[in-house]
């Protein structure tokens, strides 16, 4: 359960009800968050508990342990999140009006294929890069990504073309790796449940592109995004990128619903990803204008110059004259919708 204290109490009061509640056996921990102050509390039979602290005099509201992911949620914090990544003409937001496209192959392959569709990108109209080193791939025989050797690739992308880069970390010693050289960091969909990493990244003050599990449902996710915030990062980008479904046809299924669902109930901004949610790049262009016409605040989009000869995921990759059609399509909804690239 979480404690909402009124916004005067001092933090040597908030010190004193924590130790006088961990006395009667419970775990606790403060959160300052939204402007908030707050008690996690979680232990045996919290509900007595809670009844007796929702008549302390410096208590707001109890929040109880059914509604999971309070932070998360607008009853928290009713606007949008706007989360601004960059500086200056390479600045982009996420949960405002702007409409943000990120683009690139599924892997970082070669300096000189990975460079070529960096200018390719950002040429049709990407801000982001997706520059993957590490790839959490379903077999151990599939391409795992070239790793720490990628680094200098993503630090020459970011000074030849400006580009933002967003690249996937699986575990805490890669986002140790690679913060100094990326701007965004990407939890896969096999890691949402990962909490250790989740906790990790709360650490962290990076933003994060958390994509949904493909096998979670909406709630699930925003409680992945909830141990983020909780322990101190509030920049949390949600991704739909299809859930497991009876169909075949597709990959995956992209839960279009998820996407004005979380904004309903979430004031974090979401974003999609059709390329791995079909698996089938003749699919990609439908879906990024679904997606888009749902709401999402971007779109991130498998690339690759020769989606013939990718290392992996090449048959979900578009061209980069593909991505430059389909960001025109994009545009014009956009204007219809009210928003921007
Ligand atoms: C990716 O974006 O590189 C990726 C592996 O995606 P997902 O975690 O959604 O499968
Ligand atoms: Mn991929």
């Amino acid at each position: 359960m979480i404690i909402i204290f009124k916004t005067d109490l001092t933090e040597e009061k908030l010190h004193r009800i924590a130790e006088k509640i961990e006395s009667d056996g419970f775990y606790t921990r403060p959160i300052s968050q939204y402007g908030k102050l707050l008690l996690s509390v979680d232990g045996p039979n919290t509900e007595k508990l809670s009844k007796e602290v929702k008549k302390w005099q410096d208590v707001e509201e109890v929040i109880d342990g059914h509604f999971p992911y309070y932070l998360a949620s607008r009853k928290c914090h009713k606007s949008n999140s706007v989360i601004r990544i960059g500086k200056g003409d390479n600045q982009v937001t996420f949960g405002d009006r702007e409409i943000s496209i990120i683009a690139g192959p599924c892997a970082i392959e070669t300096e000189e294929t990975a460079l070529s569709i960096a200018e390719k990108v950002k040429d049709a109209g990407a801000k982001i890069f997706r520059g993957m080193l590490f790839k959490p791939r379903s077999s151990p025989y599939s391409f795992q990504g070239i790793g720490k050797d990628g680094l200098e690739i993503l630090d020459e992308i970011k000074k030849k073309t400006g580009l933002l880069i967003v690249t996937e970390v699986r575990e805490a010693c890669e986002a140790d790796l690679v913060a100094d050289h990326v701007d965004i960091f990407q939890i896969g969909t096999r890691n949402m449940s990962n909490f250790q990493l989740l906790k990790y990244i709360g650490k962290m003050n990076k933003p994060v592109i958390l994509k949904r599990g493909m096998g979670s449902n909406i709630i699930e996710l925003l409680c992945a995004a909830e141990y983020i915030l909780s322990y101190g990062n509030t920049n949390v980008i949600l991704c739909e990128r299809g859930i497991r479904t009876f169909e075949q046809f597709t990959r995956f299924g992209l839960d279009i619903a998820a996407i004005p669902s979380v904004k309903e109930l979430s004031h974090l901004p979401i974003i999609f990803d059709p390329s791995h949610a079909s698996g089938k790049s003749s699919l990609v262009s439908s879906l990024t204008l679904a997606g888009i016409s749902a709401g999402a605040d971007g779109v991130i989009l498998e690339v690759h110059d020769k989606p013939e000869n990718a290392f992996s995921d090449g048959t979900e990759s578009i061209t980069p004259l593909q991505l430059k059609n389909l960001i025109k399509k994009v545009k014009k909804i956009a204007e219809i919708i009210d928003r921007r690239i």
